[in-house]
This record gives structure tokens, C-alpha cells and sequence, in this order.
């Protein structure tokens, strides 16, 4: 049974090691891709800095209120 990876996982050498060792089959991104939908893309094109995400949890809560989900920390520029 293929086994997925979520939660905190941040960076492309953590990402790519669970991988390797066999940990996983495939890693799931949420917040992440919150933060920066391009993520795959940018760590594709060779820019391997971890993701910008700060897990700040702060895009669950205006999920919540709002209807809708985006990356306050960004807004915010915090990030
Ligand atoms: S609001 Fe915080 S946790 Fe949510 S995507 Fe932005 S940085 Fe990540």
C-alpha cells in the first residue's frame, strides 16, 4: 500500500530523503502551496530554498471566517 507524507515537511532535501530511504511514496503539501502555489515549479527550475511558509496556522482560521483561504502572512508581509 502506498504510503503519503503530510506535515511540516519543508524543505526538498527533507522532501527528497523520506523519499529515498523509503519512508514514503509521494509527499503531500498543504499550507505550503497556501503560501506559494508555485513551489513544485520553482524547486523544478532549480531554486531549492525551503518553502516560504512560516506554519503560522493563521490561513486556517480566515478558512474559516472568510470562506476562504490565502496566505495572511503573506498579506501581511511577513513573508
Ligand atoms: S498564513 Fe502562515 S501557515 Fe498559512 S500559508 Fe501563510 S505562512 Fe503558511
Amino acid at each position: 500500500m502506498p504510503v503519503g507524507l503530510v506535515g511540516g515537511i519543508r524543505s526538498f532535501e527533507v522532501a527528497s530523503e523520506l523519499l529515498e530511504k523509503g519512508y514514503a511514496d509521494l509527499i503531500s503539501f498543504s499550507r505550503p502551496f497556501i503560501c506559494e502555489p508555485q513551489l513544485i515549479r520553482r524547486w523544478k527550475e532549480g531554486d531549492l530554498r525551503k518553502a516560504q511558509c512560516i506554519s503560522c496556522s493563521e490561513c486556517l482560521l480566515v478558512g474559516v471566517k472568510e470562506g476562504g483561504i490565502y496566505c495572511v502572512a503573506r498579506k501581511k508581509g511577513r513573508i
